[in-house]
């Protein structure tokens, strides 16, 4: 297959196709419809958006045999040069490798004769904050008085470092990254156009890849054709941008999630032996519990990079789980995949954050207690010699949880600091509280006979002496640091 690479083949001829950043396009429109040009540019924004690519749109605008028109031709001999790069009247300059004074004097003295084809003249200076102070001054005395028909676009990734006397006689324009909606529908466009067939998951993987930047998503498009030989899937995309494919990540995150250590710690084998490092699979697992607790949280707009296959995988694990839970997780994987950079053990500090995240979920299965079947051994409780005594509020919280078991675990926490008396809305009374002489509540917050089943209030009762004595042992661990 002969072609040229996407990032050139693809690469926008006029002003309609330029991608995402039709604010400045339509401006540059009426710019030149109503013949308003100004001497000078600034088009900033992050790299790969089309500042250049812009740029020369508007250098063809201007110096087309049919315009100066908002619709360049493109087949006339100065747009076929300047589309070439080998117009003379159109010059490139690399800012970071031309930042000297010298070469602005140059460019200066050049500047006086008009233009060869006795159009605009039209200088692109690229990374323009590169340039050094010098420079920048000998570039300040051009634009305080500018030549007729000269016109400077200079572009930067970071106008911060523009001296804002530069900026301010330049009309700047902010260019933003491309929408990851907007990046995957283009691909897809594009692929079919050249009959590369491309899965919608190979393409959104490409567009997260890419950060925003459409020229390193056509380069990486160019190596997934190489790779995978004009067939763009969803393996090739996972295998060629090292992404930890989703279904190990999901095996993972799932048995932590679900209290299954050895489990997890099986799926973070299988990665490694499929070839991941450490760093790519922390990256990778963090990058998907993020996905996961914005699922986790409702925030669905932050899923919106991802495909609809991609993103049933996240409300699905959402639902089984709640977002603290996931935070939790994040955290410990996140300060992990921190520090395994330092570390000269980092596959050890991930296989025990995997450990520690997925002893979290005795919190979860807490908050769901009344899924617990009666099948579970009740422990006796474990008196500690050091044990301070049981505050005398506990046995008015037994009652009072017993007499609740729609959702103890709620309740039993909010009654550790608040006693609440009958009167008191909220207060929902049992069988087991002899003030309410065996009355059922008026809000029918205890199902009838709920807390007759002996099973159920031993191992609620059972339950809360376990989070009492974690509890005590966290906080004797985190005194004894
Ligand atoms: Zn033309």
């Amino acid at each position: 297959m002969s072609y040229l690479v996407f990032a050139r083949k693809w690469r926008p001829q006029g002003f309609e196709e330029v991608l995402a950043q039709d604010h400045i396009t339509v401006t540059l429109r009426n710019a030149i419809e109503s013949g308003r040009i100004g001497h000078a540019y600034l088009f900033a924004g992050p790299r790969g958006v089309g500042k250049t690519t812009t740029a020369r749109i508007l250098a063809k605008a201007l110096n087309c045999e049919k315009g100066p028109t908002p619709d360049p031709c493109r087949v006339c001999s100065s747009c076929m040069r300047i589309t070439a790069g080998s117009d003379l009247d159109v010059l490139e300059i690399d800012g970071a490798s031309n930042r000297g004074i010298d070469e602005i004097r140059d460019l200066r003295e050049k500047a006086r004769y008009s233009s060869a084809g006795g159009g605009w003249k039209i200088y692109i200076i690229d990374e323009v904050h590169m340039l050094t102070r010098e420079a920048f001054n000998a570039l300040l005395k051009i634009l305080e008085e500018p030549p007729p028909r000269v016109l400077f676009v200079f572009a930067t990734t970071e106008p911060r470092k523009v001296p804002a006397t530069i900026v301010s006689r330049c009309q700047r324009f902010d260019f933003r990254r491309i929408p990851a909606a907007q990046m995957a529908e283009y691909l897809a466009r594009e692929a079919a156009g050249e009959g590369i067939e491309a899965e919608p998951e190979a393409l959104a993987m490409v567009t997260r890849a890419s950060g925003g930047s459409l020229r390193d998503a056509l380069s990486i498009m160019d190596q997934l054709v190489s790779f995978t030989g004009g067939r763009i899937t969803r393996e090739g995309a996972a295998s060629l941008l090292r992404v930890v494919q989703d279904g190990i990540l999901e095996g993972i995150v799932g048995a932590a999630l679900a209290g299954n250590p050895g489990g997890a710690l099986d799926r973070v084998s299988e990665a490694f032996a499929l070839g991941y490092s450490v760093e790519e699979l922390n990256e990778s697992l963090v990058e998907f519990l993020r996905n996961l607790l914005l699922a986790a949280s409702g925030g669905e707009a932050g899923l919106s990079d991802l495909s609809e296959a991609e993103a049933g995988v996240f409300r699905n694990l959402a639902s089984a789980t709640c977002d603290t839970a996931v935070l939790d997780m994040l955290r410990i994987v996140a300060s992990a995949a921190a520090e395994a950079r330092q570390s000269s053990q980092p596959r050890i500090l991930l296989e025990s954050a995997i450990v520690a995240a997925s002893r979290l979920s005795w919190a979860v299965s807490l908050e769901s207690l009344p899924r617990v079947t009666p099948a579970a051994p009740a422990e006796p409780r474990a008196v500690r010699p050091d044990a301070p005594p049981r505050p005398a509020a506990a046995p008015a919280r037994r009652e009072r949880v017993e007499a609740a078991p729609v959702s103890p675990g709620a309740e039993s926490r909010r009654s550790d600091g608040i006693r609440q008396s009958p009167a008191e809305p909220g207060y929902s009374a049992g069988p087991g509280d002899p003030s309410a002489g065996g009355d059922a509540p008026g809000d029918g917050h205890v199902p009838a006979g709920g807390g007759e089943t002996p099973g159920d209030s031993e191992i609620t009762q059972s339950l809360l002496d376990l989070f009492d004595a974690v509890s005590r042992d966290r906080t004797t661990d985190r005194r004894s640091r």
